[in-house]
């Protein structure tokens, strides 16, 4: 299973950071300084931005930077590489919610970094699906990404579907903030695709109920979303949303769904 924080290959996460002096910097390094799967840090005062090439999940970089007591937003996710592969982002959907951002760190590995919130504690299975079709919720998104014709399996079988991303883990408070490398999967095959977080936990082909070789049984779709192109790294220089002039300060206190978010519910598609 491929749950593990701060594994994996290193990508680069742009942040927004709200600063007004040198000491505002030295105070968003040292919040980083010596982290364990912090590689590289680098700050500007001018635009405001931070970038932290690293292996953590994004809300555990954004939790530290916040730990200075200043806000910081996510605005995209890039290789370390020059070159920019390609990224994506689902604004998921359902009885849960959350955001999860794809990125293709290097030809070979997507890098799957999300936060979801309003999970029962414990394992859930999570899938790409054939379809970005949500009109009937989950039950429109088909079956899992399979173009190989194989049968389901965990993300580290080698007969498996393309779409079988394996598990997440929610804690006591209902929250997953999840990272994982998966090596058969490219962002450019799954844009339109839609990303599924079920019920229950997905058996990874190995149960003996009649789904479990077919989709882990992992019970019916709690979250769910379409993935769509999102913005690489530096591409995203807006600070202020031009739908309805919330910043992205305000929006940081909004819901990222849901009817609390009735106000700046589109911001998110343009970032
Ligand atoms: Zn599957």
């Amino acid at each position: 299973m491929e749950l593990s924080a701060g594994s994996g290959m290193a990508c680069k996460l742009e942040f927004a950071v709200q600063m007004t002096c040198e000491k505002c910097v030295n105070a968003v390094k040292s919040s980083l300084q010596g982290v364990q799967g912090v590689q590289d840090v680098n700050v500007s005062l001018e635009s405001e931005t931070v970038v932290v090439e690293t292996t953590l999940p994004a809300l555990e970089v954004q939790k530290l930077l916040e730990s200075t007591g200043r806000r910081a937003v996510l605005k995209g996710m890039g290789s370390t590489k020059s070159q920019n592969l390609g990224a994506a982002v689902v604004m998921m959907e359902g009885p849960v919610l959350g955001v999860v951002h794809f990125l293709q760190a290097s030809e070979d590995t997507c890098v799957i970094d999300g936060t979801l919130d309003g999970l029962s504690p414990g394992l859930h299975g999570i899938h790409i699906h054939e379809f970005g079709d949500l009109s009937r919720g989950y039950e429109s998104c088909g079956a899992h990404y399979n173009p190989d014709g194989n049968t389901h399996g965990g993300p580290g079988d080698h007969d498996r579907h393309v779409g079988d991303l394996g598990n997440i883990l929610a804690g006591d408070d209902g929250r997953a903030a999840f990272r994982i490398a998966n090596e058969r999967l490219k962002v450019w095959n799954v844009i339109g695709r839609s990303l599924v977080v079920d019920e229950g936990e997905d058996d990874l082909g190995c149960g003996n109920h009649p789904f479990s070789k077919i989709t882990g049984n992992s019970g019916k779709g709690l979250a769910f979303g379409i993935i769509a192109r999102s913005a690489g790294l530096f591409e995203n220089t807006k600070k202020i949303c031009s739908c309805d002039g919330v910043t992205i300060w305000e929006e940081r206190d909004c819901p990222i769904a849901g009817p609390g978010r009735k106000n700046v519910q589109t911001t998110y598609a343009h970032l």
